[in-house]
Formats: structure tokens, C-alpha cells, sequence
């Protein structure tokens, strides 16, 4: 078995962290990995792989331990998460959407102040989700994306969830739904209207879930990317979907606090790619060694070329690991400017560096080791979709950055 991508010792972890890790490494290594070249070729869900995380118990790994779940905080679930990512970039990006639906509920809002009535009315709601999750291995999705301004949290989503007796009537459309078609809810966010007539707000954001069997709930377009294939990412439709009032995820209102308190949340894209970047270190020196399996023992260690090479991608293993580590660590409600910024820098980080690093793995192991028997090119293409996950995509990380980095708050040029 191959060592923890955060050796528990050197790096501090908690029992906890250190068993959950090394349980999701053990399976990602012997279950996922030997079936993500099928997933990728074929763009298809790994099903198996998500009976296997509903078996280990992991498919409820943030949700409250008082609840029968793993209790995983949102570190534990990242560091956790990267070990997936190492073995199906897949599986760790679906399971990403599928437990932030219990992170939000749980630690997230756990952490934050809430009246007693809202408190109480978000325990009620999300002990109906858990159970389903807990008891018949129900899958979630999170299709936030609109192909608008929406998702990258400058406008108020196009989909919306109207008010009518007894619930809620959705109507709308999600782009790059990942799990679409095989997840049993969807956690959509929407505008919530009140009347047909009422103001699209963003304070009126709503988390709720849509059941994937309800009437109206269309899947709809082709499946054919570049990387990310198996999270068969394809557009969703709700039309006049009715939902009732307790498939709430959230109390009415909660959403667009929590995102505002807690914005390292969306740092939770970066687990898959974390694992990336390490699996193309470990490619490229198992290659080197000529340890590959079904390739022929040919070590090419012995060339400078290629000593310098595996230490550049070593250099830039670590700096990615190291910034991440510290920017999940400082993961809390409110945090300063400075770890926030540090926030951005770590997501711009492993994002690009993931494929860089895929990049260099394929030049520093040659022509044979970039053939489809072999993952190397999986990975390189894998990697590439890190950077386009809103609302922190790279460009955008840089944006807040520069900006944060010039202005103190209140600041501006006018004057
Ligand atoms: C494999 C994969 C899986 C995905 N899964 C999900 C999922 O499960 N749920 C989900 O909600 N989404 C998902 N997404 C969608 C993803 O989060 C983005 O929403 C999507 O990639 C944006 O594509 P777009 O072409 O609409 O980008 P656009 O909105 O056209 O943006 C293009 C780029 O412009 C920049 N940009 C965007 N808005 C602004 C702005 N206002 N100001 C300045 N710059 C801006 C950003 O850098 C962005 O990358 C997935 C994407 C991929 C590739």
C-alpha cells in the first residue's frame, strides 16, 4: 500500500484524521483505482464505487456523530478526500457534492449562531437527509451552476423555488450537474419567491433538495468532456417541480449567511486535485523505477535528466501540500483577511499545480508512459478541469487576490 499522502505523524493529524485517511485510502487503492480507466473511457458514474462508500460508512463521513455519521469536520473530509482523488479524480469531485450537502448542515452551521427556533427547525430538516443517506445509501448531488453570473456569487439564481401550499414549485435550469442522472436528490440552490412577482435577491438564496424521481426533473445533453468523465456533469431541468417544505436543506434565509461566514467552504473543490498532484509524483517515480505494473522493468532513474526532473515535481508537491495544509487548517467561521487571502492562494495553487504537475510528469516519463493503458493521461486531463470550478476558479482567485492585496476595505480611487 502506498504511504498517506499526510504522513499522520509529520503533519499533526488527530485519530481521527489519521483513521479516516488511511480507510479511504485502503479502499480508493484496491477498489477505485483498478475501475477508473472504465469510468473515464466510457464517461460513465462508478456506481460500484459509491456501494463501496455507502459500505465503509464514508458516504455519511460529515455528518454529526450524534446522528450516526462519521463526524468528520471540514478538514478531516478534505484530507480524507485527497486520498480518493489520488486513486479516481471522479469519484473524490462527485463525493465532493455529495457531502457538502451534510458539511453545510452540519459542522458548518453547527459552528454558527443561530436562534433557537432556526437551530431547531435545521436539526428537524436535516435528520430526514441523514437518515436517507445513513439508511438506504441515498446519494446527493449540489448543482449550483447556471452558465450566469450565479455561481461565481455575483448574481441571484435563475432557478426558482416559488411558494405554494405545502412547498415549494422549482423551476429552472442547472449546467454541469455533476451526478446527474444518478444521484437520488439534488441539492439545488435557487431564489426563493414568495409570489411570482417578488424581486430576485440573493438574500434569498434556498438550499433544497430535489428528489431526482419527482415530475418535472429532466436530464438532458450529451456527456463527452475532456477530463472529469465520470462525474457524467450533464444539465438538469426542473419544470413546475413540486417540492415539499421539509426537503429544505437549510431554514429559509440560512444560505447566504453561511456562505458569507464561511468561504473556505468552497475550498472543498480542492481534494480531488490534491490527490492528483500526488498520484502524477507517484507515477512519474514508480516509472522512473521501472515499477509500473504491466510495463516492462526498465529503470530510468539513473539519468541526471531525470533526477532533476522528479526533484522540481517534488519541490512543487510540496509547496502545493504545505500551503493547502495550512489554508485547510485555518478553515473557521469569519476568518481574517490574511486567511482568506491565504484561501484563494492555496485554491489557485493546487489547482494549477495539479496539472502542471501532470504536465510534467508526462514529459519527464516519455512517450510510452502517455499511452490510455496507463492513467498518466488521465490525470494530465483530470487535472485541467481544477481551474474552471466556480465561484473560486484560478481567475478568479487571482482577481480577489490583487484586489485584496491593494485595497483594505472601504478603499477605493475615488478620492
Ligand atoms: C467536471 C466538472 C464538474 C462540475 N460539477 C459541477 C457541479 O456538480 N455543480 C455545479 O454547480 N457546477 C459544477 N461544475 C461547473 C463549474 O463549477 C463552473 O460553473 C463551470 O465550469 C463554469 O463554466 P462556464 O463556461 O459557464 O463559465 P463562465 O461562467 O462562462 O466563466 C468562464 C470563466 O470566466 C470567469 N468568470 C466567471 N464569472 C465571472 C465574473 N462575474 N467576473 C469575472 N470573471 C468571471 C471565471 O474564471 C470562469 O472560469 C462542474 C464543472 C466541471 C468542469
Amino acid at each position: 500500500m502506498t504511504h498517506p499522502i499526510f504522513d499522520p505523524d509529520a503533519w499533526g493529524l488527530t485519530p481521527k484524521q489519521a483513521e479516516l485517511t488511511a480507510k479511504a485510502r485502503a479502499l480508493a487503492e484496491a477498489n477505485f483505482a483498478p475501475r477508473a480507466a472504465q469510468y473515464d473511457r466510457d464517461a460513465t458514474f462508478p456506481t460500484e464505487n459509491y456501494s463501496d462508500l455507502a459500505e465503509s460508512g464514508l458516504l455519511g463521513i460529515c455528518i454529526p456523530e450524534a446522528e450516526g455519521g462519521l463526524g468528520a469536520d471540514l478538514k478531516t473530509y478534505m484530507l480524507t478526500a485527497a486520498e480518493i482523488g489520488r486513486f479516481c479524480g471522479s469519484t473524490a469531485l462527485t463525493f465532493n457534492m455529495h457531502v457538502s450537502s451534510c458539511l453545510w448542515t452540519g459542522d458548518l452551521l453547527d459552528q454558527l449562531e443561530l436562534d433557537d427556533s432556526v437551530r431547531d427547525e435545521l436539526h428537524t430538516q436535516r435528520k430526514l437527509h441523514y437518515r436517507r443517506i445513513l439508511k438506504d445509501g441515498a446519494i446527493y448531488a449540489q448543482p449550483f451552476s447556471e452558465g450566469g453570473a450565479a455561481a461565481a456569487g455575483f448574481k441571484a439564481f435563475g432557478t426558482t423555488a416559488l411558494k405554494v401550499d405545502g412547498g415549494w414549485r422549482i423551476n429552472g435550469k442547472k449546467i454541469f450537474a455533476s451526478l446527474s442522472g444518478h444521484a437520488n436528490f439534488y441539492g439545488a440552490l435557487c431564489t426563493a419567491l414568495m409570489s411570482p412577482d417578488d424581486e430576485h435577491s440573493r438574500r434569498n438564496t434556498m438550499y433544497i433538495a430535489v428528489p431526482a424521481d419527482a415530475d418535472g426533473v429532466k436530464v438532458v445533453g450529451d456527456w463527452d468532456p475532456l477530463g472529469m468523465r465520470g462525474t457524467v456533469s450533464r444539465t438538469l431541468l426542473f419544470e413546475d417541480v413540486f417540492v415539499p417544505d421539509e426537503a429544505q436543506l437549510m431554514p429559509h434565509g440560512v444560505y447566504p449567511d453561511a456562505a458569507r461566514h464561511w468561504p473556505h467552504m468552497f475550498m472543498t473543490l480542492t481534494p480531488s486535485y490534491m490527490g492528483i498532484a500526488q498520484a502524477c509524483v507517484d507515477f512519474t517515480v514508480a516509472y522512473l523505477r521501472g515499477e509500473v505494473p504491466g510495463m516492462p522493468p526498465v529503470k530510468r532513474r539513473m539519468y541526471p535528466t531525470k533526477q532533476l526532473a522528479v526533484a522540481q515535481m517534488q519541490v512543487m508537491l510540496e509547496q502545493t501540500k504545505a500551503l493547502w495544509f495550512q489554508a485547510v487548517s485555518e478553515a473557521r467561521p469569519d476568518p481574517s483577511k490574511d486567511s482568506l487571502m491565504r484561501a484563494w492562494a492555496a485554491q489557485h495553487t493546487v489547482m494549477e499545480n495539479a496539472n502542471e504537475l501532470a504536465q510534467l510528469a508526462i514529459r519527464t516519463c516519455g512517450g510510452q508512459a502517455m499511452l490510455k493503458s496507463l492513467p498518466l493521461e488521465r490525470l494530465y486531463r483530470d487535472s485541467r478541469c481544477g481551474s474552471l470550478m466556480l465561484p473560486w476558479t484560478a481567475e478568479l482567485c487571482l482577481d480577489m487576490l490583487g484586489k485584496g492585496t491593494l485595497y483594505e476595505p472601504g478603499e477605493n480611487d475615488d478620492d
